[in-house]
């Protein structure tokens, strides 16, 4: 089966995240093909949604100005995956404390924007995420914290922090899981669950 896959192409990896996709699809025996969305009207063809990081207000204020959040907001509420990293948390949280950003009310969390503060603006650390066997490389790059969770479940802290989460179809993480050759948090998003048969 070939999957639509979109990434939300305002800024971020997106052609990391594509390949990615397209690699965790692969080892289910699928084929990814990954449209980038930047207007509205590609959402709906898409079976799976990532929105990557970047700059949390720029993203919010796109997705807003282009007409997309209706149709990320429907993607959802039809039960189809998304895994939202870094900033794209932020967008797709209930409340990202900001009031510069216009939240997609996706993950029932509250966020703490670049919590890890400048002295410790970028770092790797090995991650214990539920689903997965093995420690996950996770990259953090002026990452938000995971300040409160409502009624989501927690995948991974970091030093006693939530840093990944789900909430029904949507997967959140405060780090950049592009940005390694290891796929198992798009694997665990988009194959592991609401799209596995
Ligand atoms: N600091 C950014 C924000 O608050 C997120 C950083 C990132 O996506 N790497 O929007």
């Amino acid at each position: 089966m070939t999957l639509t896959a979109g990434v939300v192409a305002v800024q971020g990896d997106v052609s990391e995240h594509a390949t990615a996709i397209e690699r965790a699809a692969g080892r289910h025996g699928e084929t990814a093909e990954v449209v980038e969305i930047r207007t509205a009207g590609s959402v709906p063809d898409c079976d799976l949604l990532l929105l990557p990081g970047g700059e949390s207000t720029t993203i919010s204020r796109h997705l807003h100005a282009e007409g997309i959040t209706p149709e990320i907001v429907d993607h959802v509420a039809a039960g189809k995956p998304v895994l939202a990293t870094c900033a794209g948390l932020i967008v797709a949280a209930a409340d990202a404390n900001d009031d510069r950003v216009d939240e997609l009310d996706l993950v029932d969390v509250t966020i703490e924007r670049n919590a890890f503060g400048r002295q410790t603006d970028s770092f790797e650390a090995p991650l214990d995420v539920t689903g997965l066997d093995d420690p996950f490389p996770a990259v953090f790059i002026r990452a938000p914290v995971i300040e409160s969770v409502g009624d989501a479940d927690v995948l991974a802290a970091f030093e006693g922090r939530p840093v990944a989460v789900r909430d029904g179809p949507v997967v959140g993480t405060s780090f950049h899981p592009e940005l390694t050759d290891d796929d198992r948090i798009h694997d665990l998003a988009f194959f592991e669950s609401a799209l596995a048969p």
